[in-house]
C-alpha cells in the first residue's frame, strides 16, 4: 500500500514524485515504458521559455514563470546542462512591433519584467545571421535551453534516491475504488495506494476515464524538427522565434545546450497518440519557415530528424487539481509546452492539492536535493582526462568518436540509480550516438558494453526496450 501512486514517469511525474520525496510518503512512480522521458519529455524544443506568451491569470502563464526563476537553481542541484541564453521573436515588417508591444504587454503582466523591444541594428549585432527582413524583435533575457532528459532523468534519480520508487514497463489498465484505497490494475499486478497522481501526458485522459471522470479531453498535436551538427551549433546565439500563432510558439531556430541547433517545430492535429514519424513534407515546413528567420540555414547540416506530439488538453490550460469524481485522484494533465519549463513548479502545486485533500506532508529531515555530480571524459580538461585514465582505461577508450563518448561514460550510464537498460537509454544518458554518424559506429559497441554490464547475451540486448533486439541470431 502507498500512500501516492504517480503514473508517469516524464518530466511532470518526475518533479512531482521529487517535492513527495522531501516528505514522510510512500511512492511509487509508474509507468509503461522502459525507461523514464519516453514520452512527450524526451521530443520538444528544450526551451526554459521566459513566460510572456501565455494568457494571464492561466495556470501555464503562473507556472511557467515560477519554473523559469526555479530552473537555474534545480539545473545545479540536479547536475542538468541549462544556458541562459535569451530569446528573440523577430518580425519581419515594421507592424509587427504592435504584436511585439502585445505580447511585452502580457509578459509583463505575467511579471516577466525585463522583456525589450529591439530594432534592426541592435538585433543584428546580437545575431549576425538573422535576416535582412527582420527589423524589430522582443528580446527576453530570462529564457533559456535545457536538456529535457537530464532534467527528467535528474528529477527521477533525486527522487528515488529520497526514497521514492520507479517501476518501469508498468502500465496501468484499469482503476477501482473502495474504502479510501485505490486498487490499480497494471502489467506488473495490482497495486494499492491511498492517492493516485495522473501525469500520464497523452493519455491522461485515459486514465482519468478509467476512473469515471470524463471532465477532459487529450488531443495529440504533432511537431515535427530537424537537427543540424555541431558545426552549425553557433549560427544563432539565442532562441529566435517567429510571432506565435493561435497553435503554439512557432517555428524556432535555436542552439541547443550540446552544441546542436535544432529547427522546428510545426503543429498538425492528428489522431493517433503513437505517431511520432516524420514527413517530407513537415520537414521541408519547417525548413521554409526557419528560412525566414535565418535564410542561410545551410540543409547540409542535418544529422537527424524527429517529432514530438504535445498533449493539447480540451481546457486550453494545465489541468491539475482533483478529479471532479474523486478528490484523492489528482490530475496533472495537458501539460503541453511551457511544461518543461513548469515542471518543477507543477511539482509544487501537486504536492500542495494533495496536502489539500487530506495527505498529511510530513518533512523528512534527510532529504537531500542534490544528485551526485558526473563528469563526462569529453567535459574534462586534459590534465583531468590523463588522471582519469591513469586511474581507469576505460576512460581512454573513445566508444562514439563523433561526441567523444568513452567505455568509462557508458559504465557509468548503466551503473547509475536509474541505469541505462538498452541502447537508447544509454544514447539519452551520455549522447553516444547523438553525433554525425547518429549510432553508426557505436552501436555494435555499445550493445557489447550493456551486454558485459548487464550480464545478458547479446541478443537480448535491445534498442529501446520491449521486442527492439539488434541480433535475432548468435552468429559463429
Ligand atoms: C513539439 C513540442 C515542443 C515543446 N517545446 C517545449 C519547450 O521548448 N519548452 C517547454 O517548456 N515545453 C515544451 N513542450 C512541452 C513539454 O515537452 C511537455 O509539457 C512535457 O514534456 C510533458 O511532460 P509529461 O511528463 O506531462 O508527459 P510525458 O513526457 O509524455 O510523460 C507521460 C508518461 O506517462 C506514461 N504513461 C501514459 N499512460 C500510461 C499508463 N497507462 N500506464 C503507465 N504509464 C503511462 C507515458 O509512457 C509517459 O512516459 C513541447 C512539447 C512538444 C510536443
Amino acid at each position: 500500500m502507498y500512500d501516492v501512486v504517480v503514473v508517469g514517469a516524464g518530466v511532470t511525474g518526475a518533479f512531482i514524485a521529487r517535492e513527495l520525496s522531501k516528505y514522510r510518503l510512500s511512492i511509487l512512480v509508474i509507468d509503461k515504458e522502459s525507461d523514464v522521458a519516453m514520452g512527450t519529455s524526451k521530443a520538444n524544443s528544450a526551451i526554459v521559455h521566459a513566460g510572456y506568451d501565455a494568457v494571464p491569470g492561466t495556470l501555464k502563464a503562473l507556472l511557467n514563470i515560477r519554473g523559469n526563476k526555479m530552473m537555474k537553481r534545480i539545473s545545479e542541484e540536479l547536475d542538468v546542462s541549462f544556458k541562459m541564453t535569451g530569446s528573440l521573436v523577430v518580425c519581419f515588417s515594421k507592424d509587427g512591433i504592435f504584436e511585439l508591444e502585445e505580447l511585452k504587454i502580457r509578459g509583463f503582466k505575467n511579471g516577466v519584467e525585463d522583456l525589450e523591444i529591439i530594432g534592426a541594428d541592435r538585433l543584428r549585432e546580437m545575431e549576425p545571421n538573422i535576416s535582412p527582413n527582420a527589423v524589430v524583435a522582443l528580446y527576453a533575457p530570462s529564457a533559456g535551453i535545457i536538456c529535457p532528459y537530464e532534467l527528467t532523468l535528474h528529477a527521477m534519480e533525486n527522487a528515488v534516491e529520497n526514497g521514492a520508487e520507479l517501476k518501469l514497463e508498468c502500465e496501468l489498465s484499469g482503476i477501482s475504488y473502495d474504502r479510501e484505497v485505490f486498487r490499480l490494475e497494471t502489467t506488473k499486478g495490482v497495486i494499492e495506494c491511498r492517492y493516485l497522481v495522473n501525469a500520464a501526458g497523452l493519455y491522461s485522459d485515459t486514465v482519468a476515464e478509467m476512473a469515471g471522470d470524463h471532465s477532459f479531453r487529450i488531443n495529440p498535436r504533432k511537431g515535427e524538427y530537424v537537427l543540424l551538427d555541431k558545426i552549425y551549433g553557433s549560427f544563432v546565439n539565442r532562441v529566435i522565434f517567429q510571432l506565435p500563432t493561435d497553435k503554439g510558439k512557432g517555428v524556432l531556430v535555436t542552439p541547443t545546450v550540446d552544441g546542436n541547433l535544432l529547427v522546428g517545430p510545426n503543429a498538425e492535429d492528428i489522431d493517433d497518440k503513437t505517431d511520432t514519424s516524420t514527413t517530407s513534407r513537415g520537414l521541408s515546413e519547417v525548413i521554409n519557415v526557419a528560412r525566414l528567420s535565418v535564410p542561410s540555414l545551410d540543409t547540409r547540416g542535418i544529422i537527424t530528424s524527429f517529432a514530438g506530439l504535445r498533449a493539447t488538453g480540451s481546457t486550453g490550460d494545465f489541468i491539475i487539481g482533483p478529479s471532479p469524481v474523486n478528490n484523492k485522484l489528482i490530475h496533472a494533465a495537458g501539460i503541453e509546452s511551457p511544461g518543461l519549463t513548469a515542471a518543477p513548479a507543477i511539482g509544487e502545486m501537486v504536492a500542495d492539492v494533495l496536502k489539500k485533500n487530506g495527505l498529511k506532508l510530513e518533512d523528512k529531515p534527510d532529504y537531500c536535493p542534490y544528485i551526485e555530480k558526473y563528469t563526462p571524459s569529453r567535459k574534462m580538461s586534459e590534465s583531468q582526462w590523463n588522471e582519469a585514465v591513469k586511474k581507469d582505461p576505460a576512460h581512454g577508450r573513445i566508444v562514439c568518436r563523433c561526441e567523444k563518448i568513452t567505455e568509462a561514460d557508458i559504465v557509468a550510464s548503466i551503473r547509475r540509480t536509474i541505469g541505462a537498460r538498452n541502447v537508447d537509454a544509454v544514447k539519452r544518458r551520455t549522447r553516444a550516438g547523438m553525433g554525425r554518424c547518429q549510432g553508426g559506429f557505436c552501436s555494435p559497441r555499445v550493445v557489447e558494453i550493456l551486454s558485459k554490464e548487464l550480464g545478458i547475451p547479446f541478443e537480448e540486448v535491445t534498442k529501446s526496450g520491449g521486442k527492439s533486439v539488434f541480433l535475432l541470431k548468435k552468429t559463429k
